[in-house]
């Protein structure tokens, strides 16, 4: 086994556990303080990850309150061929995206200057600039922030999964038997809630780093300024005669991988499949025109349909001094 690879198990416990203590200590570095309402990326060295997993364990621990509690029996949804997705019995599943892991370390075995080498590198959500899952999202449930984060607002899908359909890396997740759709349309409706990474928002509105960035023992990721992320991707990628992911792919994302490798030859090496995105070149989905039509047709339904969707959620939540202990 590599040695990056057998280094794993030994540093996972530890660095796990120390995630929780650390997480919030450090600060956003300086060039992102105060910085949070223009476009932040990150950038993602692949040199330096040794696939410990730390930064899986530090999601999961940190973002656990926003995973799915789903409701059992899930009701029958009709049409009957709209299947059901249950991932509450395998929340201890890593080596994949599901909806309580949002963040998976993928690995690749290629052959450099005639030796193989293994590089290990974390996936999630790109953060793409121009989101397709955002633009094109029925219910105006997933939006892009302006500090360059896409999100999905648990409160607001009902889990149609048309955000997967349209993400070039099929990226959000779906969990069955929860969220809104259970309250308005159990048998109808999209069957669930999407979920994947949302950069950390929370943390990154009160100051603090992404937990699967902090927590890195080997600082594999870095966060900051769009533009100064970009211009240092290329200033590593020139040292090293290396090569850059996710500068353009689908018009330009908010998470730029530098590696010494081609990208072509790690997306062969990958395993790819549910849950597990490739690594092919992606053209901009949103500059197309069919699509930018049909973002244009669907933004008022989308407004109305959060707005409704929060409306309800409020008053479901709100209560009367009188009701309350009833
Ligand atoms: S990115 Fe950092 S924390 Fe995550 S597996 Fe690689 S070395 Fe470990
Ligand atoms: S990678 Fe997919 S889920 Fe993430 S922002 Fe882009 S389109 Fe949306
Ligand atoms: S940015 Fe936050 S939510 Fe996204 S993978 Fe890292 S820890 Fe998880």
């Amino acid at each position: 086994m590599p040695e990056k690879i057998s280094r794993r198990s030994f540093i996972k416990g530890g660095l796990a556990a120390a995630a929780g203590i650390a997480a919030s200590s450090l600060p956003l570095p300086a060039t992102v303080k105060g910085a949070a309402k223009e476009e932040l990326a990150t950038l993602i060295d692949i040199r330096k990850c040794i696939g410990c997993e730390a930064c899986v364990e530090a999601c999961q621990e940190v973002n656990g309150h926003k995973h799915p509690e789903p409701k059992k029996p899930f009701p029958k949804m009709y049409p009957n061929r709209v299947k059901v997705f249950d991932w509450s019995e395998k929340r201890d599943v890593t080596d994949r995206l599901t909806p309580y892991n949002w963040l998976f370390i993928q690995e690749a075995t290629v052959t450099v200057n005639g030796e193989e080498e293994t590089f290990t590198f974390p996936r999630r959500c790109m953060h793409c600039q121009n989101p397709p899952c955002a633009d094109l999202c029925p219910w105006g449930a997933a939006r892009k922030l302006k500090n360059g984060i896409t999100r999905i607002d648990a409160d607001v899908c009902l889990g149609g999964a048309k955000c997967r359909a349209v993400c070039p890396w099929h990226i959000p997740e779906r969990q069955t038997g929860v969220g809104l759709y259970l309250d308005i349309l159990p048998s109808l409706a999209g069957n669930g809630v999407m979920y994947k990474c949302d950069r950390c928002y929370d943390r990154i509105e009160k100051g603090k780093l992404p937990a699967c960035i902090e927590v890195c023992p080997e600082n594999v990721q870095k966060i900051g300024p769009r533009d100064e992320i970009v211009k240092e991707a290329h200033a590593i990628a020139k040292e090293i005669n290396g090569y850059i992911y996710g500068e353009k792919e689908n018009g330009g994302t908010n998470t730029i991988y530098v590696s010494p490798v081609p990208f072509k030859d790690l997306n062969k090496a990958i395993e790819k499949g549910p849950g597990k995105p490739h690594l092919k070149p992606v053209a901009d989905s949103m500059a197309h025109a069919d699509n930018l039509a049909k973002a244009m047709v669907i933004a008022p339904v989308a407004g109305i349909a959060a707005a409704v969707g929060k409306f309800y959620k409020f008053t479901k939540n709100t209560s009367y001094p009188e009701e309350k202990g009833k």
